[in-house]
């Protein structure tokens, strides 16, 4: 069939395009070209939800963190996807950064945010008790917060599932011919026709732009690492704590995960690899001196995980949202390092320039309603903590995982759902399986075994 429209790249921009789209009359497809979806820079960032209070006043950019903080917020109260509103608080350690903070407060109601608050260090270490010596004030932003990246990416998927888009998993998009009503679109899973293309690739996006003949952008992968403490870590750290920021970027911060841990990082490191999602030795010596000043008693505990991602950085300052009718193709291009908080936002703005196109986007009336998700926040109710719900069903009284307290239910559920995981990472992703202090020494034969069976010929896994 020819789609009327061909979403390339299912992370979170692509996939909030497609359940967008998909809302519409429109056929669509979401093309990926790994065997999951957010299985790329999506899966692997801070996972904070910003307000936008500190990005340049006036960008695209800047509008659309400010919308995208409130669309995804309401998303997720009405589908289940774990935010924790813990705020956060900017900290200056030297003279230089202390003279900053007025200027960030303007900045912030430069771009419409205007809950932000200066602080002295008093009340910075009462906020913080935990903190290194040496802050001299800071500035309180109550709104930023934490959310899960994950459940964000497979809610936003399986909505546009649901409403219609087909998810093609393992489409490597290759090469492109444009014809005259329709593009062909040549994959690793085979050629897919459309009418008009949605180029979502983040890290690949220059590449996909120049099939279309165009050389207008090129992507840096900019690397950041983190490390996760463990649990023990969590009453240390109550809220996000934030650096000043540079030209470089947001900066090294200290913050809860919405897994209960705390996280250190990420670092700010260009490279020529796209793949190189890897850890390095200078990172970890970086994140141990950064950790040591932010808060040396951090260090004392353990770190249970490392991990890192490319932010899909461009050389513009701004996002590079480009709509060419006669091509009829789109480039979504440059979305670095707040994609997570504006992807609905550039959803509703990609669909606002095909609409301006002369396409027909408007909501059917028979929308089926949002996914549930399933719970995989530390601060909601978890399947384990719920007696009506396993005197219903033992699997989820059944813990697999007992660092992440995983039960087989969950587990059997997560095989069982409209994007089902291709392989563990994609199992730890919906369910936390394995992601705890041991990392898989004990659950990891029992967790496997429940995915060979889930994948065994017969099983039915509902794959698909
Ligand atoms: C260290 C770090 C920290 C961050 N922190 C935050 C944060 O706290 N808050 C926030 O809002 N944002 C944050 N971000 C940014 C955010 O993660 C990204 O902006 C967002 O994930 C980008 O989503 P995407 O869909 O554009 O890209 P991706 O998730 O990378 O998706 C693009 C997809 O396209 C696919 N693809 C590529 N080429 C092809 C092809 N040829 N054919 C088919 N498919 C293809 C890829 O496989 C991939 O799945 C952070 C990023 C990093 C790296």
């Amino acid at each position: 069939m020819t789609y009327d429209v061909a979403v390339i790249g299912a992370g979170i921009v692509g996939s909030a395009i497609a359940r967008e789209l998909a809302g519409s009359h429109l056929s669509v497809a979401l093309v990926e070209a790994r065997s999951d979806v957010g299985d790329g820079t999506s899966k692997a960032n801070t996972a904070i939800l910003h307000t936008g209070f500190d990005a340049t006043p006036g960008t695209l950019e800047s509008r659309l963190v400010a919308r995208g903080y409130h669309l995804l917020g309401e998303y997720a109260a009405a589908t289940g996807i774990p935010v924790e509103r813990t705020g956060a608080v900017l900290v200056a350690w030297n003279d230089e950064e202390l003279a900053a903070l007025p200027g960030l407060k303007q900045k912030a109601e430069d771009n419409g945010y205007h809950e932000c608050e200066l602080v002295e260090a008093d009340e910075v270490y009462a906020l913080v008790p935990a903190l290194g010596p040496g802050a001299l004030g800071g500035l309180r932003v109550p709104g930023e917060s934490i959310v899960c990246t994950w459940t964000t990416n497979l809610a936003l998927a399986t909505d546009a599932k649901r409403r219609g888009a087909v998810v093609l998993t393992g489409h490597r998009v290759g090469s492109v011919t444009a014809g005259e009503q329709h593009t062909t679109l040549h994959t690793s899973g085979g050629d897919i026709e459309a009418s008009w293309v949605v180029n979502a690739a983040g890290l690949g996006a220059d590449h996909l732009d120049s099939a279309w003949g165009h050389r207008r952008f090129t992507v840096t992968p900019r690397r950041g690492e983190l490390f996760v403490f463990d649990k023990l870590a969590r009453p240390l750290v109550p809220l996000i704590v934030l650096p000043v920021p540079t030209s470089r970027g947001k900066g090294v911060l200290v913050s809860p995960t919405i897994y209960g841990n705390v996280m250190l990082g990420p670092t700010a490191e260009d490279l020529t690899d796209r793949t190189a999602t890897g850890t390095s030795e200078a990172g970890f010596e970086f994140l141990l001196a950064k950790g040591e000043s932010l808060m040396p008693r951090l260090l004392e505990e353990e770190v249970t995980a490392s991990y890192a991602g490319l932010r899909a950085a461009i050389d513009r300052p701004d996002y590079l949202i480009d709509v060419d009718p006669a091509d009829r193709y789109l480039l979504v291009g440059g979305i670095r390092s707040t994609g997570l908080t504006s992807g609905m936002a550039v959803a509703e703005h990609v669909v606002g320039l095909l609409t301006e196109a002369g396409m027909d986007c408007r909501l059917r009336p028979d929308l089926p309603p949002p996914p549930q998700m399933p719970n995989i926040g530390q601060a909601g109710v978890r399947p384990f903590q719920d007696a009506a719900r396993i005197d219903a069903d033992p699997a989820y009284g059944s813990v697999v995982c007992f660092c992440e307290r995983v039960t087989a239910g969950e587990i059997r559920d997560a095989l069982a759902s409209d994007l089902p995981p291709a392989d563990l990472d994609g199992l730890r992703r919906r369910t936390r399986a394995m992601n705890g202090r041991c990392q898989g020494f004990y659950c990891g034969a029992a967790v496997v075994a429940c995915l060979e069976r889930s994948m065994a010929p017969g099983e039915g896994d509902g794959r698909g």
